[in-house]
């Protein structure tokens, strides 16, 4: 969508301030001051900035855009890995971060209602004070909102309990493109009248919908966490302690990533990693395990034994449980020191998922693929293993071919066909978590078929007929 002509820009902008009033539109120079909405260096590209306080705001602000078919890129803590956040000078950002109340928590009923710029650490801490527990958990949870874990169907940590962003939201309000107010703020659990519309919105990237405010399921506090990292010689040992471990611990297991040999080194040789490795740097896999209960003697003891168990069958080769909060965390920053890779220039990354079975194999192929390309490759793999889902990070350190944006785009073409095509045959998918955004959208085809995406923009179409919401993201 092109440019509004020069006299609808001020129009607009006068509309806008009208609405938030002038000290919450942004723009020209002072956009300069708001860096971290342009987050890959770029220099800040938007029409304009505006940051609504209420429902009220976002729909006024939508309808004034929609009339005049002005697109509308929406922020949360703009952590997204995907480029979903990227603006042109055309577009008005809407930020949410104003929108940051905790409304309430129904402890009876285990929910908790939210204005969708909330922090994800917030309300995990909010709810916490409760005595409840919300267990959507991922590394940007200082910075990353609850309206855009919701536009991304966020996964994270603990999917493997408690499942993705999707499980953990039982209502929703949502500003549609031209101002409407959908409220389907449901509390309950169980409610089957009609079509369960949130679940549209949930994952949608902005396109179909701004998510305002969200009512959010909680679950029982876990007073007993235990930690451990595991190290491992062969990848079936780790898929033999994830299924023992997923039966043994009557379902507390509430985390289990793997970690390959190279991330585990890049991650504990890094400057950031202040520690001794907790365990020796030679093992081909690790895992950080965690397991959440409510009665510490006994999920102690239940989590010590069957680790016990496993390492005198010979399934896990060394381990170390935190025997305190300060181990824990120690054990965690190995596995979220994920910018360890950043030293290394340009760096592309990935977040696939596949069969568990196929991933060793995947993965020494790609390896074995990459390096006839790239000899002096850093490659870094490690990630969400029960959930299917791994990340990767790849770095060419080859200057040569990364001299300039273009060769970079070049190569990063090249690495995606690499890592992306061997999934289709695999049944996996080019995007486990982080969604499509703009970077993986020229290959949204291989987990996608010709009418799942035909369906798609119909419904883009139908809800947003002028395109305004979020252009360029997920399909053209
Ligand atoms: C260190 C690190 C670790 C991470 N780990 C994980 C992980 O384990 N699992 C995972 O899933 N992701 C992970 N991410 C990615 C990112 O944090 C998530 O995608 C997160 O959900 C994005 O939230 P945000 O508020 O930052 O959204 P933004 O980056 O601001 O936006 C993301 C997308 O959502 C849209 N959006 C934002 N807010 C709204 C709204 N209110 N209504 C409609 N659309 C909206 C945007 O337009 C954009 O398309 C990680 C990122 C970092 C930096």
């Amino acid at each position: 969508m092109g440019a509004l002509p020069q006299e609808l820009k001020q129009e607009l902008i006068g509309k806008l301030s009208s609405i938030v009033s002038e000290s919450h539109l942004i723009t020209g120079d002072a956009l300069n001051q708001r860096s971290r909405h342009f987050n890959d260096a770029r220099p800040p590209d938007a029409l304009a900035l505006v940051t609504p306080t209420s429902t009220e705001q976002v729909s006024e602000v939508l309808a004034a855009c929609n009339a005049l078919g002005q697109t509308v890129v929406t922020h949360g803590g703009v952590t997204g890995l995907v480029g979903g956040d990227h603006s042109s000078s055309n577009d008005v950002i809407l930020s949410l971060e104003r929108m940051n109340t905790i409304e309430g928590i129904d402890v009876k009923s285990s929910t908790m209602t939210v204005q969708a710029g909330c922090i994800l650490e917030a309300v995990q801490k909010a709810a916490a004070e409760a005595d409840k527990y919300f267990p959507l958990d991922l590394g940007a949870r200082g910075s990353c909102t609850i309206g855009g874990n919701i536009a991304t169907n966020a996964g994270g940590l603990s999917v493997l309990r408690y499942g993705m962003m999707r499980n953990q939201v039982l209502g929703l309000e949502v500003v549609l493109a031209d101002g409407t107010v959908m409220s389907s703020l449901n509390h309950m659990l169980k409610n089957n009248a009609g079509y369960d519309l949130k679940q549209l919105f949930i994952g949608s990237e902005g396109t179909l919908g701004v998510v305002t405010r969200a009512i959010l399921r909680l679950q029982p506090s876990c007073s007993s966490v235990q930690t451990a990292l595991l190290a491992f010689d062969q990848f079936s040992q780790v898929t033999d302690t994830l299924d023992t471990l997923s039966s043994k611990l009557n379902g507390q297991l509430s985390a289990f990533e793997i970690i390959w040999n190279n991330f585990y080194r890049l991650s504990t040789e890094d400057e950031l990693y202040s520690h001794s490795p907790p365990l020796d740097s030679d093992y081909p896999f690790y895992a950080v395990i965690e397991s959440r209960g409510a009665d510490v003697e006994q999920d102690e003891l239940a989590f010590n034994q069957a680790l016990e168990n496993l390492i005198e069958a010979g399934a896990i080769t060394d381990a170390t449980i935190a025997l305190s909060n300060q181990q824990a965390r120690q054990i965690w920053e190995v596995r979220e020191n994920v910018e360890c890779t950043k030293q290394f220039g340009a760096r592309f990354r990935y977040d696939i998922s596949l069969p568990i079975a196929s991933m060793d194999q995947y993965i020494k192929d790609l390896e074995a693929a990459l390096l006839k390309q790239l000899p002096n490759l850093i490659f870094a793999v490690y990630g969400h293993i029960a959930d299917g889902n791994l990340h990767l990070q790849i770095s060419p350190q080859d200057e040569a071919l990364t001299a300039n944006a273009e060769q970079t785009t070049q190569l990063h073409d090249e690495v995606n066909q690499l890592v992306y095509q061997p999934l289709q045959a695999l049944g996996g998918s080019i995007s486990a978590e982080h969604g499509i955004g703009t970077i993986k959208k020229a290959y949204l085809h291989l987990s996608k078929t010709a009418v799942e995406v035909s369906i798609m923009k119909t419904l883009k179409q139908s809800l947003d007929p002028k395109g305004v919401l979020n252009p360029g993201k997920i399909f053209d």
